[in-house]
């Protein structure tokens, strides 16, 4: 795949970029070792104020490069300014907390006594240099949300940003360098995903984060387990949004449509499947199709804009498969399910419904990655847990009920890395993140993703 900014809106190339070679590849490795043995002993004040300053100023350049993530994957101009905050608060959450995730920890006195110690603690040491393989779909959230807490801990990051967003990856790493971060403490990478594994097997890379597909996710760990190095995975998803008798129907329908479409539905954590009682499903099925049909799918720099372009030709391709094999083994469309007329030559696709989705189509086991929404009636508690797990993802999932006892039912049983009760998923660097089943493993902010890649070391006096 060609490094290179082309504007889902159009599909014109604006933009190349030549591969990093060996030369600068090693030179930059070697940067980045040497990088992290001054950064791993600076103290957490010091990580703290670099870190705040590169929020700062992320703060100040919020338009410009908001306006850059659009331009090369196609988001609304409205959504990327959300993101660049969501960034900048992370930020400034790791700035605040990343000491306190990273206290030693003692265990209690009798357990001390009994190890044979005066005293014993766990320290969370740094890793290393970590290499960081990430996604367009949240060009700058992906990134941050592994490097705000890996830079606090006191790695470094090497950054493989995806193929089409090569600016808004060059700009992360200037932000840093402007930040005042000492050489080497953050770099971007351009190159292709063949260069990844050469990085992985060098023994000045200690551990690697993955976020994309399952066969992205596949190669790196396998990779990585190969060398016996660390590794974060956050795959695709197809959370299930359900939706029982005492909910409340015309909230759960309104959020239903932003949970799917956000992102231009390619979100990992986006609602794909929504499984409905029976007893509401008519209810929340008009309501729902009305809404998704009412959405402007348009130029992802207009105010007005909901759905922009999908972010790439291949990217609708698959949609659109995806979509034509459901249509064909008997599913309905509700709306949508064609490319919307009248817009330039970019990328669009519109908001679509399908009802009678059966396992026997691709979509009932794939991740449709665009606004598409597949919808299922279930008759009761059990069924909907039935066919929330009937996927092989675990990422997170979103249910609505006022039942107590469906709630603690769904909160014991449904596989995923989170449910959401009343509510839609969306992260927060409070909360771990991260999935089961092929939804990867490992969890990301919050004090789990901070110490996924530190070494909790056993500190033992005699
Ligand atoms: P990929 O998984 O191919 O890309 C994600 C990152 O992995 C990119 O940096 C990519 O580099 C790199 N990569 C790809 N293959 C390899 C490899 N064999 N070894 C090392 N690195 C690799 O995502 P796509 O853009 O192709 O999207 C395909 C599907 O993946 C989507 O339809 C969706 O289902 C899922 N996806 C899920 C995401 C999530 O948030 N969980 C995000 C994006 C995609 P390069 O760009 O150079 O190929």
């Amino acid at each position: 795949m060609a490094i290179a900014t082309v504007n889902p809106a159009t599909g014109e190339t604006l933009k190349t970029f030549d591969p990093l070679g060996d030369a600068e590849l090693e030179e930059r490795i070697e940067r980045a070792r040497r990088a992290y043995h001054t950064h791993r002993t600076t103290g957490f004040g010091r990580r703290a104020d670099l870190l705040c300053r590169a929020a700062d100023l992320l703060e100040e350049e919020r338009e410009d490069i908001a306006r850059t993530m659009t331009t090369e994957m196609g988001k609304t101009l409205t959504a990327s300014r959300a993101e660049v905050a969501k960034c900048v608060k992370a930020m400034r959450w790791y700035a605040r907390n990343a000491e306190g995730l990273l206290a030693d920890e003692e265990p209690a006195a009798p357990d001390v006594e009994d190890s044979g110690a005066n005293r014993a603690f766990v320290r969370y040491r740094p890793l290393g240099v970590i290499l960081a393989v990430m996604p367009w779909n949240f060009p700058l959230w992906q990134v941050i949300r592994f490097a705000a807490p890996a830079l606090m801990a006191g790695n470094v990051g090497l950054l493989k940003h995806a193929s089409n967003v090569p600016q808004t990856a060059l700009y992360l790493e200037d932000l840093f360098h402007r930040a005042g971060y000492p050489n080497g403490c953050f770099q971007t990478l351009l190159i292709g995903s063949g260069a990844v594994e050469r990085i992985l097997r060098d023994p000045r890379v200690a551990a690697a984060t993955l976020t994309g597909s399952e066969p992205a996710g596949r190669a790196v760990a396998s990779v990585a387990g190969d060398e016996v190095k660390r590794t974060v995975l956050e795959l695709g998803g197809s959370d299930p949004f359900v939706v029982m008798s005492s909910a409340d129907v015309e909230k759960a329908a309104a959020t239903a449509v932003t949970a799917r479409v956000q992102n231009n539905g390619q979100s990992c954590i986006a609602a794909k499947r929504f499984i409905v009682h029976t007893d509401v499903y008519d209810a929340f099925c008009s309501r729902f199709t009305e809404a998704m049909a009412a959405l402007t799918v348009g130029d992802p720099m207009a105010e007005s804009t909901d759905v922009g372009p999908l972010s790439s030709e291949r990217g609708r391709a698959d949609l659109e498969e995806l979509v034509e094999d459901a249509r064909v083994r008997g599913a309905d469309v509700l709306c949508g399910g064609r490319r919307p007329e009248g817009l330039p030559d970019g990328w669009y696709y519109e908001p679509t419904v399908l009802a009678h989705v059966t396992p026997e189509m691709r979509i009932h086991h794939e991740e449709a990655f665009g606004p598409v929404a597949s919808l299922y009636r279930v008759s009761g508690v059990d069924q909907a847990i039935e066919v929330a797990n009937d996927t092989p993802f675990g990422l997170s999932s979103n249910v609505w009920t006022r039942s107590p006892e469906e709630q603690r039912r769904f909160v014991r049983d449904l596989e995923a890395g989170a449910v959401y009760v009343n509510g839609m998923t969306a992260s927060h660097p409070a909360l771990p993140f991260g999935g089961i089943k092929r939804s990867g493993y490992g969890r990301e902010l919050a004090g789990h993703g901070i110490r996924e890649f530190c070494n909790a070391t056993t500190v033992w006096f005699g």
